[in-house]
């Protein structure tokens, strides 16, 4: 299910300006929020690791606000959009709390290829795709239109040319 609508666009396009945020701010290059069914953006966040907490991932800020602000059954119909797709502990964590579609601007895999091509040592967590931990998990993404913008963003924050 790869079909993105105008408006899965334009969440994903303040995906990425959260993460412009991030960097800018000397964290990593992730933002992410939750869209009712309504169409109300409900809550939204960006990567905070620079302090050394690497869970610090906005798409575990959203399970764990879900979980507490809305019933299960809003959350089943909400939305998570990102900048980049869910690594394994966000995606279980999403699936756990019972949350509805994850739309993504770029994959695990892209990022994974990026790195490898940089000559940048792989993550501490496998790169599995939110099918492999959430399989009942509805997805859409990546979205071609925003690849170049968010390679750029994560060479920016790892230092290197992309
Ligand atoms: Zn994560």
């Amino acid at each position: 299910m790869n079909e993105l609508t105008e408006t899965d666009l334009l969440h994903l396009a303040r995906c990425v300006e959260l993460a412009e945020e991030a960097v800018a701010d000397g964290d990593e290059p992730f933002g992410s929020l939750l869209l009712s069914a309504d169409g109300e953006v409900l809550f939204e966040d960006r990567n905070r690791v620079k302090d050394g907490d690497h869970t610090r991932h906005p798409e575990l800020a959203i399970a764990l606000w879900a979980v507490r602000a809305l019933s299960s059954q809003e959350r089943a119909a909400a939305v998570v959009y990102t900048s980049g797709e869910h690594c394994p502990m966000c995606a279980a964590a999403h699936a756990w709390v019972g949350l509805g579609r994850i739309v993504y601007a770029s994959s695990s895999a892209q990022l994974s290829a990026w790195c490898e091509g940089w000559g940048l040592p792989p993550a501490p967590v496998a790169a599995l795709p939110i099918g492999a931990v959430a399989p009942f998990t509805p997805t859409a993404g990546p979205a071609p239109q925003f690849e170049e913008r968010i390679k750029a963003l994560q060479a920016a924050s790892r230092g290197v040319t992309p």
